[in-house]
């Protein structure tokens, strides 16, 4: 059995986008879309505050 199970969270950016993927990977993909599409900064904060689970 692992005990290394990542639950799959989403985060609905304001653009509509949906982005989803393990929490500690959910929070890079956030800050790269962010920073790419919208030339924004948010913290790991930010991301978890927003982050729901999938399921
Ligand atoms: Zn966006």
């Amino acid at each position: 059995m692992s005990t290394k199970q990542s639950p799959i969270m989403v985060v609905a950016c304001a653009c509509g986008q949906l982005l989803r993927g393990p929490i500690e990977e959910l929070v890079g993909i956030v800050q790269k879309h962010a920073r790419e599409s919208h030339n924004m900064q948010v913290t790991r904060e930010d991301v978890l505050s927003r982050a729901r689970p999938e399921a």
